[in-house]
């Protein structure tokens, strides 16, 4: 077992432990990647010469936003938007947080860029906001998405999304278990 950085690599089996919880690997790079070029493809078809913007919900979307952005073959901008995440708790916040947006959207296309779609409090927060500014359109791209954690009443789907998943808790690839994971470079899955 080496360690590195507050995390131990396990080589035997590939586990990782991030502050005292084992991660087994779940989702490969080589997967992530395929998933990616293919809603590239997707956003290009869909949003030819509509100069769409691209919201980044931070942190945790970041890595994907960094790829999927460079599979995205028609001209567009980006900005960023901050939402509350799990912190260490591994459950969702009730009302999450959305900081005040700091650029005009008014007339754009808009694609959400989200890590994961849990409840669907914080995408559904984020769109909220965002519809404020008078967009032409407000759609969203998930990498993961949990359809089986979203809250009764809300039954928000997104548009694009890379891979439907379990109830479970999953970090790598911009995602974070208490700030500490998000460097890795596929995706795990907390042990049970
Ligand atoms: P929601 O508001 O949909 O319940 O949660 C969305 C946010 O919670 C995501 O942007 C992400 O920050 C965090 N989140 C939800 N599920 C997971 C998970 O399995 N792993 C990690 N690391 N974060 C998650």
């Amino acid at each position: 077992m080496e360690r590195a950085g507050g995390r131990q690599l396990n080589s035997e089996s590939q586990r990782v432990e991030i502050n005292g919880k084992l991660f087994r690997p779940f989702i490969s790079r080589d997967r992530i990647a395929t998933e990616i070029a293919r809603l590239g493809d997707e956003i290009t078809r869909d949003y030819n010469q509509k100069n769409p913007l691209f919201v980044v919900v931070l942190k945790g979307s970041l890595i994907f936003a960094a790829d999927l952005l460079r599979a995205v073959r028609t001209p567009c901008t980006l900005e960023c938007m901050r939402a509350q995440s799990y912190g260490a708790a591994m459950t969702s916040q009730r009302t999450p947080e959305v900081e005040a947006m700091e650029f005009d959207c008014s007339g754009r296309d808009i694609i959400i860029l989200e890590d994961i779609v849990d409840t669907g409090r914080t995408i559904s927060a984020i769109t909220r906001r965002l519809q404020a500014c008078s967009p032409n359109s407000v759609r969203a791209a998930a990498l993961l998405d949990k359809p089986g954690a979203r809250d009764p009443h809300n039954a928000y789907r997104p548009d694009y999304v890379g891979f439907e998943v379990e109830n479970d808790f999953v970090v790598g690839y911009g995602l974070d278990f208490d700030e500490q994971g998000r460097q890795l470079a596929d995706i795990y899955i907390l042990e049970t």
